[in-house]
Order: structure tokens, then C-alpha cells, then sequence
């Protein structure tokens, strides 16, 4: 993962800390500027604690996803809560609520039990006025506290991109269909995101942006539902491309090359022995001239990761490998024969296509042509 730095493997999930967090760490030591080394190490020591419990809230959605069979393919943390990455989320009510539920779940769970530990140690914890670190002699636990508290209520606003949205989504969802829970959760979000925006606008420059982030993520997760359900009615059979070039492993670039310009082709398979062993695209034969030179075999240069989709699986299913997979085509096969080719480019196509359909049946100009 770009901008990410690989930190363990709990649980057999891969987790990384996304660079942000250093931009953190660097303003907090800053704002220590000339204070004593104790402080320094406190703020440190907070650090890697607020570290931890974003990796606490990571893997509860990755845990309670386990218990779904989701598997998680890593987790990236940041300052503001971090992002667990699935194979495939579900969309059963149940699963989406208790998965998103999980992670906050734990920041209060942490805020909960730090909170009562002060109260044993005989410190009633008050809530700060402003944003700024607490001092005095509990102020590391107290600090922790209320990072989890703001953690887990700025998690759980009721909006996309945040757990709340998918909260709030699989609640709706136990009564309507996940395409109608998805709209109403976003207009929520969006009139929630104005909101902040106007209190922003009066009170603090911080909700402001809270509001923007919240209004575009919960516009985004609108229109990649909408192109995820328009993709669902469609299957690989109907953009699949039958008539395809191929290549052999032992050939040459120049091969490749001279295949490009015959036609209007820009990706091949390459085939070993009637297998698919990799894919090659215009990418990848540029890249393959620019760094090897005219004299690379294809099987050098070919990418190895790509999927092997079925003829009758959805769109949006396909769209997902390929994506995983960060391949733009994929061979397809109708039970275990070759059939043909699926390029992203004319899923994105078939979008486009469907955008304008959509347009002319919504245009008021219609009944008059
Ligand atoms: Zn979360």
C-alpha cells in the first residue's frame, strides 16, 4: 500500500500506519517545542496508546466481520479512525450493523474502562472545554479516555464514510431493501453535513470541515450504490468481447508491439498451453519497452495478477475482482472454456450508456419528440 508503512500481522490481518499519523506525531512534538523531556515522553506514550486504539477499533470490525466469513484484506490506520479493508462486505442487515458497530463499540469500551479506573484511583474525570490535551497527574489515562470517547461519537455520526452511515443503513435495512436504506441513509448524511457546515460557519472552523467531509462522503457512497445496483442487473455475457488476440509467453515485445498497431486491440491475453498464465496491456508493454528494451520476452513484462471470471457472473461482481485484483481485463470462461475478454473500459461504457438513458426518460423534453 502507497504512503503506508507495514506495522505487524494480529490476527493474520496485515496492518499498516498510513503517513498522516507521522503529520500527527510531528504538530503534537512541535506544540512541545522547550517543554521538559517528562512531557515529551508523556505525549509520546499517548501517542502509541491513541495508536493502539484505533487498532483496537480496526480489528473489532475485522473480528466481528470474521465471524460473517468476511475476510480482511488489511488495515490502514489513521489519525481519525483508521480503515479496515474487506473482500467483499455484506449487505444482510444483521452483518453490516454489527460489523460496523464493533469498532466504535470498542473505543467505548476503552473510554468505559478507563473512566473506572480513574474512579477507583479516587479522580472523577472532567469533561475538557475545548479540544487540547488535559494536564495533571492522571492526564495520560484522562487523555486516552476522551480520545476514545471522541473516537467512538465521531465514528458514530449517523452518515457515509463514517460506521454510523452503515450503523443507521443496516438498522433501515431490517425494513426495506439495501438500495432504499443506502438513499435515505445518504440524505441523511448530506442535510447532516450542511448542518455542521452552517454551526461550523457560527461556532468552529473543526465542524466546518467535519460538515464537507461528511456531505462528500455520503454523496459518494450514494452514487457508488446506484452504480453498484445498476451493475447488478447486468451479467458478463453482455459486454464480454469474443474476438481476441492472444499471445505467447516465449514471444517477443516487438510481437506484442506489432499487435497493437495492427488494430484497434490494446489488451491481450497470453496463453501457455491452452492456460491464461498472465495479461498484457498497452501499460505494460510501454513500461516493458521503456525499462527493457526491444529485446523482452512477453512472459517478462506480462502481469500475473488478474481474475478468472465467470460468463454468468454480475457486473458488479466482476467489477469487484478486477478491481482487487487492479487488473483492466480479465479472461472469462463458461464452465472451464475460454470465451472471451472483460475490460473495465466498457464496464465504464455501459455506465455512461446507461446515464444517458436515464437522462432522456427523465428529460421533460421527451414527450414532446
Ligand atoms: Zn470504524
Amino acid at each position: 500500500m502507497k504512503w503506508s508503512l507495514f506495522v505487524g500481522r494480529p490476527f493474520g490481518i496485515r496492518v499498516y500506519l498510513h503517513w498522516t499519523f507521522l503529520i500527527l506525531l510531528g504538530w503534537i512534538l512541535l506544540s512541545q517545542m522547550g517543554k521538559p523531556v517528562q512531557n515529551v515522553i508523556e505525549i509520546l506514550a499517548f501517542i502509541f496508546l491513541l495508536f493502539a486504539s484505533v487498532l483496537l477499533h480496526e480489528l473489532g470490525h475485522a473480528l466481528m466481520a470474521r465471524r460473517f466469513k468476511v475476510r480482511t484484506r488489511d488495515i490502514v490506520l489513521l489519525p481519525i479512525g483508521g480503515m479496515a479493508r474487506f473482500r467483499k462486505l455484506p449487505e444482510e442487515p444483521s452483518a453490516e450493523f454489527l460489523i460496523a458497530l464493533a469498532g466504535p463499540a470498542m473505543n467505548g469500551i476503552i473510554a468505559i474502562g478507563l473512566f473506572l479506573l480513574l474512579v477507583i484511583m479516587g479522580h472523577i474525570p472532567e469533561i475538557p472545554q475545548n479540544l487540547t490535551l488535559v494536564e495533571g497527574p492522571f492526564s495520560l489515562i484522562e487523555n486516552l479516555l476522551w480520545a476514545n470517547a471522541l473516537l467512538a461519537a465521531f465514528n458514530l455520526i449517523p452518515a457515509f464514510p463514517m460506521d454510523g452511515g452503515r450503523v443507521l443503513r443496516g438498522l433501515l435495512g431490517f425494513r426495506m431493501s439495501h438500495e432504499r436504506a443506502t438513499t435515505i441513509t445518504a440524505e441523511i448524511g448530506q442535510a447532516l453535513g450542511i448542518l455542521f457546515v452552517i454551526l461550523g460557519f457560527m461556532y468552529s472552523l473543526g465542524l466546518l470541515f467535519i460538515g464537507i467531509f461528511v456531505f462528500l462522503g455520503a454523496s459518494a457512497e450514494s452514487s457508488s450504490e446506484q452504480i453498484r445496483s445498476s451493475l447488478r442487473s447486468y451479467t458478463v455475457s453482455n459486454i464480454l468481447m469474443k474476438h481476441y488476440s492472444s499471445l505467447r509467453p516465449e514471444q517477443s515485445i516487438i510481437q506484442a508491439v506489432e499487435l497493437l498497431l495492427a488494430g484497434q486491440e490494446e489488451e491481450f491475453l497470453v496463453i501457455e498451453q491452452e492456460k491464461v498464465v498472465g495479461v498484457l496491456t498497452k501499460k505494460e508493454i510501454f513500461n516493458g519497452l521503456a525499462t527493457h528494451g526491444n529485446q523482452v520476452s512477453v512472459r517478462k513484462i506480462m502481469k500475473t495478477r488478474f481474475p478468472h471470471l465467470r460468463l454468468e457472473s454480475t457486473l458488479d461482481d466482476a467489477l469487484r475482482h478486477l478491481q482487487e485484483n487492479d487488473s483492466p481485463i480479465a479472461p472469462v470462461y463458461r464452465g472451464r472454456k475460454l470465451v472471451g475478454i472483460l475490460d473495465r473500459d466498457n464496464i465504464e461504457e455501459l455506465l455512461t450508456l446507461n446515464k444517458a438513458m436515464q437522462q432522456y426518460l427523465e428529460s421533460p423534453l421527451r414527450d414532446r419528440a
